[in-house]
């Protein structure tokens, strides 16, 4: 049994710049992140251990300072929780804040806009909260459910597989080959790097450990890929879910993960198939004539 590493592993640097902020303002006094600073069940302790309160709810918050996590909010979330007197620390990944903007300039440019991801995900919530008209839309049925428009403006949740999205764009103009649909790309180029290296190593593979948190959307969509390639894939949090047994009778593993993933946690698989292969004997047939 071999062990094929995917080239891009580890955290994405919108999920890294976020955590050391947090570190950072957690040193100098109490902090509440709103809402999961990243879908990784582990950074999440590390945080709590480290006194950082993470809240849903703005009303549960009670410390002064309130982080607005990587995934980004509307400018009308952050106006409510600067008019209770928090002070806001912004941890919103750059590439989301681009989406954000270039939706509201689709809509300026008189786009109706239509965002392509998860409608309760966190970050579409953001993207959409400032918009007075909108859609979501994740799958073919739900274009087919939209009223017509002179004029569309897609765009989509950073995370979400690009092939998908173009394929939901295309879907849009021939549903509506008389408008004019302007389509904004989105996607941020680690999730497009993941993605590629997902789908070239299911193709080599026989079985895929994806590595992430059970809430990550782009942990979701790297298993759907891999799945999608053939591949016999697990999803797993942590070194403590990996079963012997799935690797039962596989030549090539593959080995990939969410970008809100720490390297201790890939690390610690890694070096777990390592020493699965080292015990697993692959038995060479030999043809006697
Ligand atoms: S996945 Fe992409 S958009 Fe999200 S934090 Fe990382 S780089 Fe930023």
């Amino acid at each position: 049994m071999r062990i094929l590493k995917a080239t891009h592993l580890g955290m994405c640097f919108g999920v890294r710049d976020a955590l050391a902020l947090a570190h950072e303002t957690a040193a100098e006094g109490p902090l509440t992140v709103l809402g999961d600073l990243v879908h990784n069940e582990t950074v999440l302790l590390d945080l709590r251990q480290r006194g950082v309160r993470i809240e849903p709810r703005l009303s549960d918050v009670q410390t002064p300072t309130v982080m607005i996590t990587a995934h980004g909010t509307s400018d009308r979330q952050r106006a409510t929780i600067a008019g209770r007197g928090h002070r806001v620390i912004e941890a919103t990944c750059p590439l989301v804040r681009s989406a954000h903007e270039r939706v509201l300039a689709l809509v300026r440019a008189g786009y109706h806009p239509v965002i392509i991801g998860q409608r309760d995900h966190v970050e579409v919530r953001g993207l959409t909260g400032d918009l007075d008209a909108h859609n979501v839309i994740l799958e073919e049925a739900d274009i087919d459910r939209l009223e017509p428009r002179d004029r569309f403006g897609v765009a989509s949740q950073t995370t979400q597989p690009i092939q998908r999205v173009r394929f939901l764009v295309e879907r849009l103009r021939s549903r509506f080959p008389h408008s004019e649909i302007r389509f904004v790309d989105t996607v941020c180029q680690p999730t497009k790097q993941r993605q590629d290296a997902a789908e070239e190593l299911s193709k080599r593979c026989d079985v895929v450990v994806v590595v992430g948190g059970t809430h990550s959307n782009n942990t979701r969509q790297l298993a759907e890929t891999c799945a999608r390639h053939g591949a016999r894939v697990h999803r797993v949090q942590t070194v403590a879910e990996l079963r012997t047994e799935w690797f039962l009778g596989a030549v090539m593993v593959g080995l990939t993960a969410g970008t809100s993933t720490p390297d201790v946690v890939i690390d610690a698989i890694e070096a777990w198939l390592e020493r699965l292969a080292a015990e697993v004997v692959i038995p060479v047939v030999e043809v006697v004539s």
